[in-house]
């Protein structure tokens, strides 16, 4: 019998929803309790202080060392406070997840009396020895001098867990020569370079009192919460974060039964309690419910810069596998943990959004206003159109590949959705020839842009099968997939759009200096880049084959495999862009993307090896032994005189040694694969090598094996299945 199975099945019986109380019933009471923001920095640093902390915070400018001194002895005053120990600077290495190392603020005076400290210099700079840390080759582990620097406009925070609290600084994480070994890094860069390009043109056609503008982020998460019993005895979830065996169940989530239903009590739970922690910590989650698959569910903050949103999404994923521990439960944030299902995404909510409170992206009743609207909604299209393979890139990885147009997944192929009213806008500002506008005249009149609706929110336009879709006032980045940091998206989307505004400005300059009014100037441009972008719109059904041909005819690409999608970042297109921009290197953008390859080439090695593992340790085994039952019962068939040429249970017999011969020929095809790849020198062809020669054997092996699930004893079988994984709760 299948005994790790049936014992989980066993634990997950006795199991009691935990019961959570929030601390208060006011959440306004908690929020940010755990956090040293603007609030309790007043409390702990003089006024002078503060004041030159938050000038250096918005100007970006270097920290004078007295200003460290005292925002470090005022961070640890707090902490200490709090029943804090320990500090580490927290950053994000290009591994996907964050990293620390933490430091006692103990320390021993040279007469041996103890004391605590915690100077400027530390807060400002640290070297972890990180020479581990993917870096592309940037760093040699031999000068293993990464260093982590301060990032003072996200606030540090106190990191809970089983009683012991951490003070964490969000840090950059650069080499000793100055390359980014991090998301943050070029993050920050591409923030300040779209904050740059887009005041440019709002200070120059619209609104002189507009000095910042600030790209803003909210992410909608998705997982899948497995109890932990099972997950333990799926060596696969375990490994590789999803299953690669399980045969679907009676039941998928084809009567939609699950979305927006009632919250399993056990589920509700764990939200109730990852959320209250989550706000302590600042981090303003906002909903919560499930999603289409079963056993799936979301929850969203409220959107904030994007630096500290992404930030903030890191940590949440950190909490949300923490506190689901003490809930019986694990946390799936695989895009693609289930065959047949949903997969998970994380879409990225984003919008430009001037000091003065002005979202660009929000369509006004005044005229100019729109006309700023329009600016800023045709720029981000033309961009995307520009640029499309490189969104592509920067959400590409070997878990997204499974997830991106599969089931309920936004395809491969990058569009934009504007939705019908904004369609109609765009047809009508091509159709109209340049205007003649005469003196007096009123210029959005004449221009036809006076009449763009207020309110876009119109929801059965929502179209769910975009990977870029225009939702009213953002834009919403559908294809980032769930375990990502969005940040490498990030990079991409606000770099884009401000060269792409860059580009614009000096094309209506060129066109004002040739005695165009200003407002026409504009409505050229505008009108020149509908007409050349055209082909990346699409407001049909992106989940169907149509759209595959219909985006091939328009020449729009369509990139499934990321060895092949991470290829954009060195083309000459994207070097110009970053390094233009001042947003990376060439250096820097090769050692990405080498990092990203090997990546992807373990990823999918640990995948094959798992499965290898579970197909050859666990299934055939299984499969034989049942096998052996059978014969025995046709042996006794045979004894008492049956016919068993043309009996049933023969014919399982054959047909699960069918199945095995296939299942453990290409096992043991797929390692030969593995091992050739593994002898390729160079990371791009070996990931191409896994992509294509290795790879495919997945769901060929899988084949045979959800086969002999549906064959085999149900008390044999040691897998725990889809039906349990799924349902079970
Ligand atoms: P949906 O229908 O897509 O679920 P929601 O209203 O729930 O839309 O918003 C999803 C996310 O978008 C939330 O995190 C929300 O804060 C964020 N969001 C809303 N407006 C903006 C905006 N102007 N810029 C960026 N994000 C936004
Ligand atoms: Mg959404």
């Amino acid at each position: 019998m299948a005994i790790i199975r049936f014992r989980a099945l066993d634990e997950i019986a006795k199991r009691k929803a935990p019961q959570f109380t929030p601390p208060s019933n006011k959440i306004s009471d908690y929020f940010g309790q755990n956090v040293f923001g603007k609030e309790t920095m007043r409390g702990y640093l003089s006024s002078d202080i503060f004041d030159r902390l938050l000038s250096t915070i918005e100007k970006g400018e270097k920290m004078d060392s007295d200003v460290a001194d005292a925002v470090a002895s005022g961070m640890r005053a707090w902490a200490m406070s709090r029943g804090v120990t320990h500090y580490t600077h927290w950053f994000q290495p290009l591994t996907g997840a964050t990293a620390e190392k933490h430091d006692s603020f103990f320390d021993l005076m040279s007469d041996g009396r103890a004391i605590e400290k915690f100077k400027g210099s530390a807060l400002v700079q640290q070297e972890p020895d990180a020479s581990s840390f993917p870096n592309g080759g940037i760093r040699n582990t031999f000068e293993a001098r990464g260093y982590t620097a301060w990032d003072p406009s996200s606030p540090a925070f106190i990191y809970e867990s089983n009683n012991v609290k951490t003070l964490c600084i969000p840090t950059v994480f650069v080499s000793y020569t100055g390359e980014a070994l991090d998301y943050k890094a070029p993050l920050l860069k591409a923030l300040s370079f779209v904050d740059k390009a887009a005041t440019e043109v709002v200070q120059e056609y619209f609104d002189k009192g507009v000095t910042r503008v600030t790209a803003s982020l909210g992410i909608e998460q998705e997982y899948f919460l497995v109890d932990r019993a099972l997950y333990m005895a799926r060596p696969d979830l375990v490994m590789a974060g999803r299953t690669v065996f399980g045969h679907s169940p009676a039941k998928g989530q084809q009567l939609e039964d699950h979305y927006f239903g009632s919250i399993p009590a056990r589920a509700h739970s764990f939200m109730a309690d990852f959320e209250t922690e989550a706000l302590k910590l600042g981090i303003p989650i906002r909903t919560r419910h499930n999603e289409v698959a079963p056993s799936q569910f979301e929850c969203a903050p409220t959107f904030e810069e994007v630096n500290l949103a992404i930030d903030h999404n890191q940590l949440l994923m950190d909490v949300m596998d923490r506190v689901a521990e003490r809930h019986g439960f694990k946390v799936l944030l695989h895009e693609k943990p289930f065959a047949g299902v949903n997969g998970s995404g994380k879409h990225n909510n984003w919008s430009l959004i001037t000091n003065t409170g002005r979202n660009l992206f929000a369509p006004s009743t005044k005229a100019k206003e729109n006309l700023q609207f329009l600016v800023f909604f045709v720029n981000t299209i033309m961009a995307v159109y520009e640029h499309a393979d490189l969104l592509r890139a920067s959400i590409a990885s070997a878990s997204n590949d499974h997830r991106l147009g599969a089931n309920e997944a936004p395809p491969a192929i990058m569009s934009v959705f504007i939705g019908s009213q904004l369609t109609e806008v765009l047809n009508e500002l091509e159709k109209n020839a340049t205007v003649k506008v005469g003196k007096g005249d009123n210029v959005y009149m004449k221009l036809g842009i006076n009449k763009i609706p207020p309110i876009l929110m119109d929801n059965t336009d929502r179209n769910r099968t975009s990977p870029f879709a225009f939702t009213g006032n953002k834009f919403e980045f559908r294809a980032v997939g769930s375990s990502a940091n969005s940040a490498s998206a990030m990079v991409v989307l606000n770099t884009i759009v401000g060269e792409q505004l860059i580009k614009f400005k000096a094309d209506v300059d060129k066109l004002i200096a040739k005695g165009k009014k200003k407002e026409v100037a504009i409505i050229d441009v505008l009108r020149d880049y509908i007409k050349k972008s055209k082909a990346i719109r699409f407001e049909g059904n992106g989940y169907s084959d149509e759209w595959k041909k219909e985006a091939a005819k328009r020449g729009l690409s369509n990139i499934v495999g990321t060895p092949e999608a991470l290829e954009v970042y060195l083309s000459a297109k994207s070097k110009k862009l970053f390094t233009s921009a001042g947003i990376m290197n060439e250096r820097e953008l090769e050692a990405r993307q080498e990092i990203r390859f090997e990546e992807y080439i373990k990823r999918i090695q640990i995948e094959g090896r798992v499965l290898g593992d579970l197909a050859s340790n666990h299934v055939i085994p299984t499969a034989i032994n049942y096998q052996n039952k059978l014969i025995q019962n046709l042996k006794g068939l045979k004894e008492i005189g049956i016919d068993i040429k043309s009996s049933p249970v023969a014919n399982i017999v054959k047909e699960i040694t069918e199945h095995m011969n296939i299942i453990i020929t290409k096992v043991e095809e797929m390692t030969e694969a593995r091992k050739a790849a593994n002898k390729i020198e160079d990371a791009h062809k070996r990931a191409l090598a896994y992509y294509n020669k290795v790879k495919p054997y997945f769901d060929e092996i899988r084949y045979h094996v959800d086969k002999l699930e549906l064959l085999v004893d149900d008390e044999d079988w040691p897998l725990v299945k889809y039906r349990e994984l799924l349902f079970v709760r």
